[in-house]
């Protein structure tokens, strides 16, 4: 796809009017709040669209346009100010996305974020797409009608009944041993469309994030190692020898065609199950995608000479794309709302001073004022000179926050 006239938009410029060049973002959460740091940095002004007066991306952004994503007078007030739009979270209307193309170019387009938003599409173009490279998606169904509940195989059982639309970090799913579980969680899940797939034996996952523009020119960052707790990323490790060579080449070159089957344009993230098949490496199997920078490649701000929001700013600006280089290993941990608690629940501040003293600890907190458990409120990315001293500061740094999981980050 070649890009629009209006591209590409200089940073740091304004026109006759003495109009700012400015970027926008759909969504106020903490993935818009970093594009805002990464385009402003550039010299960008920025607007954010997001209902929430409190948003932390509204909070920091030149303009925060407080309306729902699907109000025509918002979208109409975010185009008369931007000359190029992204969002920072797939549930976006891809209507909206339509909408707002009219105007100004949008990247991710509009029918990149609809196959996102579904499950049951997006597996068609894995299948389509990632299929190149050797890589399948997990053993599954798709159940809209009773019919297709009854017609279920037995092989996809036990299994985790998952609702095609609106899931995150773990919501909309549930764990499945047999027909009968099967028959009550869909009816528990309100009979919406779902697909069910095959609980698979997993060694490790995985995500790999690129970057496309307006040109099919693309670039990748290395697969990165994530460990989920309760379903919610908890730890994502980034380093050579992270994962076995041959996975890490496949897992690329699976998200490289991903992108360019659907000629995407900004970034994209894929995750990955790695199973256990019998053989030493495992094999790599493509979970979901996301449209946009990714909780996995956060560490890419402090341990990469271009993040992921810098490589968002560039797509959908139109300006070049450098091959981002990893200088430092790299270990993130999440900062979920429990850190905010002690073991009897009680309210209390995570201990900064004793984090902050450690080396190369880089401490993100998003700006949201109430601390819920499982909430996101902030990460801690741990860089230094080897991947023995990473994983010590980072085994340190769990100790202090009394972080679950930590102990698989080695
Ligand atoms: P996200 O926040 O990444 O969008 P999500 O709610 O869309 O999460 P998934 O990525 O589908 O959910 O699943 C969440 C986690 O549940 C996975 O990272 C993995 O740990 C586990 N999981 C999901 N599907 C399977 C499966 N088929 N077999 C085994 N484990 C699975
Ligand atoms: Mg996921």
């Amino acid at each position: 796809m070649s890009a629009p006239a209006s591209l590409p938009v200089f940073p740091g410029t304004f026109d006759a009017a003495g109009r700012p060049a400015t970027l926008g973002v759909m969504g106020g959460g903490q993935l818009g709040r970093m594009f805002v740091h990464a385009a402003q940095r550039l010299g960008y002004f920025t607007a954010v669209l997001d209902p929430d007066q409190q948003s932390p991306a509204g909070r920091v952004s030149h303009h925060h346009i407080a309306f729902a994503y699907g109000d025509a007078q918002g979208l109409a007030q975010l185009a008369a100010v931007c000359a190029a739009v992204t969002t920072e979270f797939e549930n976006v209307p891809a209507s909206a996305l339509q909408t707002l193309a009219g105007s100004c170019p949008v990247a991710p387009g509009a029918a990149a974020v609809a196959i996102a938003q579904d499950r049951i599409q997006e597996k068609s173009h894995f299948t389509a797409s990632a299929g190149v490279a050797g890589v399948t998606c997990a053993p599954y169904a798709v159940i809209e009608t009773p019919d297709q509940l009854k017609a279920v195989p037995a092989n996809l059982l036990p299994g985790i009944l998952k609702t095609a639309r609106m899931g995150y970090d773990g919501k909309g799913q549930m764990r499945v041993k047999d027909r009968n579980e099967l028959a009550a969680a869909w009816a528990e899940l309100e009979h919406v469309a779902c697909v069910l797939e095959k609980m698979l034996p997993l060694k490790a996952e995985c995500s790999v994030i690129v970057a496309r523009g307006w040109d099919g020119a693309i670039v990748a960052f290395p697969p990165q190692r994530n460990l989920h707790v309760d379903g919610i990323l908890a730890v994502t490790e980034v380093y050579e020898g992270n994962m076995p060579p041959a996975l890490a080449a496949r897992a690329q070159a699976a998200t490289k065609a991903i992108a360019h089957h659907i000629g995407y344009v900004g970034v994209l993230c894929v995750e990955f199950f790695v199973i256990d098949d019998g053989s030493a490496d495992g094999a790599l199997v493509v979970n979901e995608m996301a449209p946009r920078p990714h909780n996995s490649g956060h560490y890419t701000m402090d341990a990469c000479d271009v993040s992921q929001f810098d490589l968002q700013v560039h797509a959908m600006a139109g300006l070049p794309l450098p091959a981002p280089r990893q200088h430092s290993p790299a270990i993130m941990l999440n900062l979920l709302g429990d850190v905010w608690f002690d073991a009897a629940g009680n309210a209390r501040t995570p201990d900064w001073q004793a984090v902050l003293a450690l080396p190369g600890a880089h401490l993100h907190l998003y700006g949201k004022s109430e601390a819920r458990p499982g909430r996101k409120m902030g990460h801690l990315t741990i860089t230094g000179h080897d991947v023995a001293g990473v994983r010590a500061t980072a085994r340190q740094a769990a100790s202090i926050l009394g972080l679950p999981g930590i102990k698989d980050a080695g």
